[in-house]
């Protein structure tokens, strides 16, 4: 390719490095964001587990409280008749005269208090014991009864199935005792905003106020006294603080996210678009000025001839004929050039039209060769032409076609260096009358060959091989880009077999016409029009 490989490495490092100074600062950036936004998302959820942590604890105490509650209306007349030196027989009517919602009123005696355990709730001690048999998940629950004296003679109460209890006072307790706590941090408002669930030592829900709305912050908190072993989970509703805030940071960090993804996306397609630009602004240079070179020499050879002949310092009719011959062949070169040049524009901007018509590709071939031949010669070449009577005819434009193979023999002499010699044939292959038929014309040569990771690139525009197997052939690196897009246009292809050092074959494969094209150019052959 034309431009110094040298300084588009240098502009194309420069530009990686400005679009990575651009890039990695912004990819820091939200790196950063995403960092600072998760800490701020991990500080409100911590904040939440205390929160619902304090409130687990808060339902519990209610729950105590409420149970305090109930068995103090129930006990008041088994008290009095403690007090007044009541027998055992006057307490216990006294108790079951308040059963109420509890079930087998019972009175502990003093000696027989040490297995059970002692609950301290609003300052007044509960006494409670889990029922001995394993299947009956029943708890005694009672107050402490003192005599006349004030001495405790016992502990008086109920038993209580906490399953029962927790379901049937639940609402009472979240809704009425628990926002009445003067001490409730955040007071009602918060609690509105919290589901409370409540499990049963196997785990079943008992009950519920309000649903969770993210199970991300929820605490299970174990409640204690005649209801340990169960538990109570607090968790954030969807209307909560919390749940917003989370929402809104997987949100925003997808948000960060996306706009990291755009910026690198838009960094490395800005930078391939710059870095193509920068090869398109040198390869428009490089072929301005292999173009110039190219229209020059054969201006300056064809003056020279020119003036010669003008000043007539020929001497023999052979120099008089070397001059002549020098226009003829640089002229040609220069209309070829200019051709190219023509075509290409044309083909850029969409309006090269073709004339097609049946061709006879054995005579568009031969001719060619015949128009070049006085180049080749001039310049040593042996040429071989290995053409059949007859090839079946093609839909094509046949100046187009010329066009194409003069392209392909300009390149063989170019490209070729010491062995001089060149092979020009042509042939079909697959089956007559089937898809597949094909006609096919290959242009030889024995020079300097193509690597074949650059067999596929010399067919792009302004494309010119730098390859180690030098050479110093000026040309526009339009000549086989021409080619290839005008046999596309044809519907064939253009095929290239090569080894560097040994030689290209360029073969140009078009596809034959059908049948009633192959009769017209029968019958043409035959009238020789
Ligand atoms: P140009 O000949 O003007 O440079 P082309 O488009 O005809 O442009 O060819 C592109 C490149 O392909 C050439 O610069 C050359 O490197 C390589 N090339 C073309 N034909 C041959 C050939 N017959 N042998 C070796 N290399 C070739």
């Amino acid at each position: 390719m034309s431009g110094s490989p040298f300084s588009l490495l240098l502009t194309r490092r420069a530009v990686v490095i400005l679009g990575a100074a651009v890039a990695a600062p912004a990819l820091v950036l939200a790196g950063l964001g995403i960092f600072l936004t998760l800490r701020v998302a991990g500080a409100i959820e911590n904040e939440s587990l205390r929160y619902n942590s304090y409130m687990a604890l808060q339902v519990g105490e209610a729950f105590e409280q409420e149970l305090m509650a109930q068995m103090r209306r129930s006990i008041t007349a088994a008290e009095t008749a403690a007090r007044t030196d009541g027998t055992h027989d006057q307490i216990m009517a006294a108790l079951h005269a308040g059963t109420g919602e509890f079930i087998a009123p019972e009175i502990v005696p003093l000696d027989q208090l040490t297995g059970f355990s002692l609950l301290i709730v609003e300052s007044q001690p509960l006494v409670f014991a889990p029922a001995t048999s394993p299947t009956n998940g029943s708890y005694f629950s009672g107050l402490l009864l003192r005599d006349g004296r004030g001495q405790v003679v016992g502990a008086g109460g109920w038993w209580l199935d906490p399953r029962r209890f927790l379901a049937e006072h639940l609402n009472a307790v979240v809704q009425d005792r628990l926002p009445a706590n003067p001490r409730l941090y955040g007071g009602f408002e918060s609690t509105r905003r919290l589901s409370i669930q409540l499990l049963a030592p196997d785990g079943s829900e008992i009950g519920r106020v309000r649903g969770a709305g993210n199970r991300k912050t929820a605490r299970v908190e174990y409640l204690s006294g005649p209801f340990e072993r169960y538990a109570v989970r607090v968790a954030p509703t969807s209307s909560s603080a919390v749940v917003w805030a989370t929402n809104f940071v997987s949100l925003e960090i997808a948000f960060i996210g996306l706009l990291g993804l755009a910026l690198v996306v838009a960094t490395v397609f800005g930078l391939r678009y710059t870095v193509r630009q920068l090869q398109l602004a040198q390869i428009k240079s490089g072929f301005v000025s292999n173009v110039t070179h190219e229209l020059k020499t054969p201006i300056a050879l064809i003056r020279l001839a020119v003036e010669t002949l003008e000043m007539r310092r020929v001497n023999t009719p052979e120099e008089y004929q070397m001059f002549i011959g020098t226009i003829g062949r640089e002229t040609m070169r220069l209309s070829q050039l200019v051709d190219n040049i023509l075509d290409f524009a044309r083909l850029e901007a969409g309006r090269r039209t073709f004339q097609f018509e049946t061709v006879d590709m054995v005579g568009v071939t031969r001719e060619a060769v015949e128009t070049f031949r006085p180049r080749l010669e001039h310049q040593g070449f042996r040429v071989e032409l290995d053409l059949p009577a007859e090839l079946p005819p093609v839909r094509g434009d046949a100046i187009a076609l010329s066009h194409c193979l003069l392209n392909l023999l300009d390149n063989a002499v170019k490209y070729s260096r010491t062995q001089r010699e060149i092979r020009v044939a042509a042939g079909t292959r697959g089956t007559p009358g089937e898809p597949g038929y094909e006609v096919r014309v290959s242009v030889a040569d024995r020079g300097i060959g193509i690597e074949p990771e650059d067999q596929k690139r010399v067919f792009e525009k302004f494309v010119r091989l730098e390859t180690g197997l030098v050479h110093n052939v000026k040309g526009a690196g339009l000549g086989l880009s021409l080619v290839d897009q005008i046999v596309r246009a044809h519907e064939g292809r253009v095929e290239v077999e090569s080894k560097p050092g040994e030689g290209s074959t360029f073969t140009i494969v078009l596809p034959a016409a059908s049948g009633a094209a192959q009769a017209r150019l029968e019958s043409s052959r035959k009238t020789g029009s």
